[in-house]
């Protein structure tokens, strides 16, 4: 899952590839490395750690070439260690490699390349490219640059798993050659001078006019030209596309970090969500989604798939599908859902949520619906990512990007969205009118109560301040409360790494109650009217039990608790959007009285894409 950048151009290229890397390190902080090349021939420096530290380590203040390749590393094949840390080399030092991805067939291709002498330095899966890519070189019967394309493909050929790979040889000093399977990777055009990334937002200072491979699409790079061309070393022509975010929106803009930036960016980005597609008086448009009554009156099912954040989106609109459309909806996790032949038919509608749009076991997930026959819509919030080029539609949330590995805004923009996409359903269908109009226009007016909810950052960061001493914290909730109950319970694990639980509250009873003695900390979200009395008896049952209380909460209450944050009453199906804003505040100042690094949690990466 890690972050890959390069430069070919005028410039020195050494502080472009680590201002790209520090940008790309919410993919993977483990060990960082560039490889530039010199007018010595190709130099390699790399180091365990993050970026940061590659700027002290020996040998970088000797690079001054104008192009070169660097990786920021989430390990999946040997520890971080500075010797698997990449750019990796092959044996005669003459080609370097940067891989995101996994090759899975490594052990199969270094005993091959070990047959013919080549050894290794690295436990890694990527120290194999190199190797291959020197073993087709000495083998190619082509000429000038089509031998170096000619032995990037033929390795490539070879490989098995996901990869976006750069690769650099000291025998083409003013080149570089890029591919890409499964793993993400994006080339900026600039005026004789290209840039290389795995994400849009790391080089949007610099181009806004990019070229988004598709699958074994190689791009052979020099500083005036990019050739594209297909692994049997046929050119291929594609077309570059203005992309119209804003630079700024991926810069930390006077914030601390990019996750308070990305909380207090959520009216934006549901707004932005909302767009033209719901008004009042007309009918919900979608324009990238082309379904008709015909067919939607053929559903029987609809399936929900997703990983982490985006499942929980999944199971906060669940009910409104339901409600709205009368079909029956289950939300599973992408990983599970692959790998137990779900039934799933013509008549099966699958929805793939991921913010990245590159996440591996959703992208799986897509690819099996649809060899079983359902149609299949992504929701992502990257233009041109890989999810999109293999479902049948996708519809994009409009959140800008989001850069903290927490995320926020994306959760928020994915329920409004999946309401969206519920609601013209509904409106097809020509079913519970009256529900869908009351639900268009408490969407409408969204915005402006998140800007109310945000203004109680003071009192829960105090709140804050008091727990995160805290081992184990409790969340609880009933019905839609307890999906937010589920993501303020992950947020609070990822980013401040206490151990936390989300139950449904009528659960406690049957076993958890246990776990509560004098002053754990019991968060309950409270948002739905009929199932006030039942929940607040589950919180009193905590209470009596000795248990601290934080309640976010649209309903009044008549008993006192230690801390109670009150939100704008809005339509159930979606309190989520409200509710869960207070959570996220909780979790990001929890981390920061820790003094933990808010925005790249240990172990964690953005964008998974590893299975
Ligand atoms: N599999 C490679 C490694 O472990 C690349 C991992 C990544 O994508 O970060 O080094």
């Amino acid at each position: 899952m890690c972050g890959i950048v390069g430069y070919i151009g005028k410039k020195q290229a050494k502080p472009i590839l680590i201002n790209g890397l520090s940008r790309l390190e919410y993919r993977g902080y483990d060990s960082a490395g560039i490889a530039t090349i010199e007018k010595s021939g190709l130099k390699v420096v790399k180091n365990k750690g993050r970026v940061n530290d590659l700027s002290n380590t020996k040998g970088i203040n000797s690079l001054e070439g104008t192009l070169g390749i660097g990786h920021t590393r989430w390990a999946t094949h040997g520890k971080p260690s500075s010797t698997n840390s990449h750019p990796h080399s092959d044996n005669s030092k003459n080609f370097a490699v940067v891989h995101n991805g996994i090759i899975e067939n490594y052990s199969d291709l270094k005993e091959f390349l070990q047959a013919h002498d080549y050894t290794f330095l690295s436990e890694t899966d990527t120290e194999v490219i190199p190797n291959l890519i020197h073993f087709y070189f000495n083998s190619s019967k082509q000429k000038d640059n089509l031998r170096f394309l000619d032995a990037v493909t033929n390795a490539c050929k070879m490989l098995k798993g996901s990869y976006a790979i750069e690769v650099l040889s000291s025998m083409y000093p003013d080149n570089m050659i890029v591919v890409r399977k499964d793993s993400p990777l994006v080339i900026g055009k600039g005026i004789d001078e290209n840039y290389i990334s795995s994400d849009i937002p790391a080089i949007l200072s610099f181009t806004k006019d990019f070229y988004l491979l598709n699958d074994n699409e190689f791009a052979f790079i020099s500083r005036t030209s990019i050739d594209f061309y297909d692994s049997n070393l046929q050119k291929i022509n594609k077309a570059c596309q203005n992309i119209t975010w804003n630079a700024t929106a991926a810069e930390k803009d006077g914030y601390p970090d990019f996750m308070l930036k990305e909380i207090n960016e959520q009216p934006k980005a549901i707004r932005e969500t909302i767009g033209s597609r719901i008004s009042k008086d007309s009918k919900t448009i979608i324009p990238d989604l082309n379904l008709n009554k015909k067919y939607l009156n053929t559903i029987n099912k609809i399936y929900i798939v997703a990983c982490g954040t985006a499942m929980h989106a999944g199971f906060a609109t669940k009910p409104i599908f339901e409600n709205l459309c009368e079909i029956s909806v289950e939300v599973e996790a992408a990983s599970e859902f692959r790998y137990r032949n779900p039934i799933i038919n013509e008549k099966t509608l699958c929805l793939f949520i991921t913010q990245s749009g590159e996440t591996a076991d959703t992208i799986a997930a897509l690819k099996l619906a649809k060899s079983k026959g359902a149609k299949t819509i992504a929701i992502s919030n990257v233009i041109g990512s890989s999810i999109t080029r293999e479902a049948d539609y996708t519809v994009y949330t409009h959140a800008g990007p989001e850069i903290a590995v927490a995320s926020t805004k994306a959760y928020t923009s994915q329920i409004v969205l999946l309401a969206i996409i519920a609601i013209y359903f509904s409106e097809i269908l020509e079913k519970n009118s009256t529900k869908t109009i009351e639900l268009k226009n408490d969407i409408l007016l969204l915005p402006s109560k998140i800007e109310e909810v945000l203004k109680n950052t003071e009192q829960i960061k105090n709140f804050a301040q008091k727990i995160y001493k805290e081992k184990d914290v409790f969340f609880i909730g009933r019905g839609i409360d307890y999906s937010v109950a589920q993501e303020g319970s992950l947020k609070l694990k990822e980013i401040s790494y206490i151990h936390s639980e989300a139950y449904p509250s009528g659960e406690l009873k049957h076993g958890p109650i246990a776990l509560i003695e004098n002053d754990v900390t019991v968060i309950s979200v409270l948002t739905n009217r009929l199932l006030v009395e039942k929940s607040v008896s589950n919180i009193l049952e905590v209470v009596t039990r000795g248990a601290k209380t934080f309640i976010v909460t649209n309903q009044e209450l008549n008993q006192e608790f230690d801390e109670v944050i009150k939100i704008p009453k809005t339509n159930t199906f979606i309190s989520p959007v409200l509710s869960i804003i207070p959570l996220q505040i909780l979790a990001y100042y929890i981390s920061k009285e820790k003094g933990l690094d808010v925005d790249k949690p240990r172990n964690l990466a953005k964008s998974v894409t590893v299975e």
